[in-house]
């Protein structure tokens, strides 16, 4: 990938890079730095790695902002540099706005201090700075961070870096591509279809669902990548084998047991859908960093298949905290009678259940709602696979190969994290005026077409087994 990087770099359309929630954790990530400099008094930018070397030999300067040091080869940003005692050698820290330390901020580290020793910069100690947990909106913001020593490990780091830069620097530099081998990192890599394994292979091996090391180990020894070309003497799972078929077959596969799972429905059936805002930095009183808030749901509802469909929604106020808000509404909509209640995931069983704890008197309501709920994901998970899912159960992927006239192309909002950076970006007033109306109006659409969807795909699977279904006795 990293030769392919360097040789052939993607488009960022092509790549998918800096999505719109991309650019929202980016800008998170910088309003955390801001408040970590804060802490910094006195500290100075460098905006170029000359101006880097000045700061560094100014014996007044004791704090550099961005450090950039560049070598031959290489070149790394610091984001804050301390000098160590008043003298020549440095503190080296990272922020991040995680809560605790992943060995990628390790290997960051690693890397930066392997060029600053290139560089003949001294570092005394390698820091990472992340969110405390115990942090809440409207504390002083020393009370904000944690600091991290992972001096000890990212020396060790340092050390086998330095032993294989000089390889690693031979091949990436080389104008021949490395033999491709396929492994984990092929999986999400972004030339995998274009560029590289997966050119001009329909369906891949990645699309079998739990596919163990040892046997993507097996599929990479025998240069296997296509579904179609793997033996019959390997013995695979059922889901596994099911997904083999459908791609060799092309034909969607509807299992026998649908129909009596579609049998113990109670109708009328609710499709249920909540969104959610989470933030690094604390959104409202009380809450703590990354605090994941209910902000929104939307229910479809009807009495049969082809019965006359309601649609009822809430989104809360982004100015307040309105959880207890839309556990009411949620109760109020879906509390009158004892029909199923489909959901995608477990997700908003979880969060009904959340609800119940953090507001003990609504428990006794909201309890029977979670008996109620129906996974289809785990319904279209068990009973039904297609082709065209390629491997991804998601409502993304079931849906435009199970109800190809419904998709969610052109919404200006159309994944969970959009829906989340929206709705933080109103809370934190970056969104304002006569574009909040706009940004309300697309949320509300986008769960309306999630419980949409799902009432759709339930369609699909009702008509596909609709004998079955009369024969099994549903209610
Ligand atoms: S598809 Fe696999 S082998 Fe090819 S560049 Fe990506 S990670 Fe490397």
């Amino acid at each position: 990938m990293a030769w392919l990087g360097l040789h052939r770099p993607m488009s960022a359309e092509a790549g998918g890079m800096v999505q719109q929630a991309d650019r929202h954790r980016m800008y998170e990530a910088l309003e955390v730095q801001k408040l970590a400099r804060s802490l910094f008094v006195g500290g100075v930018e460098a905006r170029t790695a000359d101006q880097t070397l000045a700061l560094l030999e100014d014996p007044a300067c004791s704090t550099i902002f961005h450090a950039l040091f560049e070598t031959a080869e290489f070149q790394a940003r610091v984001h804050i540099l301390e000098r160590a005692g008043g003298g020549r050698a440095w503190d080296v820290v990272l922020i991040k706005s995680g809560f605790s330390v992943k060995l990628e901020y390790l290997y960051e580290l690693a890397f930066a201090l392997l060029v600053m020793r290139r560089a003949g910069v001294m570092v005394r100690k390698a820091t990472v700075l992340t969110l405390s947990r115990e942090y809440l909106y409207g504390d002083p913001v020393e009370q904000l961070f944690e600091r991290n020593d992972c001096t000890k490990k990212v020396r060790e780091l340092v050390d086998r870096f330095e032993h294989g830069a000089a390889g690693m620097l031979q091949v990436l530099l080389g104008a021949e591509e490395p033999t491709a081998t396929l492994s984990r990192l092929c999986r999400t890599c972004g030339y995998f279809d274009g560029d590289c394994l997966g050119r001009g292979v329909d369906h891949s091996i990645f699309e079998l669902p739990s596919l163990a090391n040892s046997r993507l180990d097996y599929f990479a020894e025998n240069g296997i990548v296509r579904l179609g070309d793997i033996p019959a003497s390997v013995i695979l799972s059922g889901r596994q084998e099911r997904v083999r078929q459908a791609a060799v077959s092309g034909e969607c596969w509807f299992a026998p047991e649908l129909a009596e799972g579609l049998a113990r429905l109670t109708w009328p059936c609710h499709y249920l859908d909540f969104e959610t805002v989470t933030a690094a930095l604390p959104l409202y009183p009380g809450c703590t960093c990354h605090r994941q808030l209910l902000t929104q749901f939307s229910i479809h509802s009807r009495w049969s298949v082809d019965g006359e469909i309601a649609h009822h929604e809430f989104l809360a106020d982004p100015a307040r905290e309105c959880e207890r808000e839309l556990a009411e509404q949620l109760i109020a909509r879906l509390g009158g009678d004892e029909g199923s209640i489909f959901t995608y995931s477990s997700f908003e069983r979880t969060c009904v259940k959340n609800l119940g704890e953090r507001f003990p008197d609504l428990e006794p309501a909201l309890r029977p709602l979670r008996e109620r709920m129906v996974d289809l994901l785990q319904m279209v998970g068990d009973y039904v696979y297609h082709p065209a899912f390629r491997g991804s159960y998601s409502i993304k992927s079931v849906l435009p190969a199970l109800v190809p006239d419904l998709s969610y192309a052109g919404m200006p909002i159309a994944d969970g994290s959009t829906a989340i950076m929206k709705f933080a970006q109103m809370a934190r007033g970056v969104i304002s005026g006569d574009l909040v109306e706009v940004t309300r109006q697309q949320l509300l659409d986008y769960c309306r077409m999630d419980t949409y969807a799902m009432l759709r795909v339930h369609d699909v699977l009702a008509h596909a087994c609709a004998g079955r279904v009369a024969a099994a006795g549903g209610r």
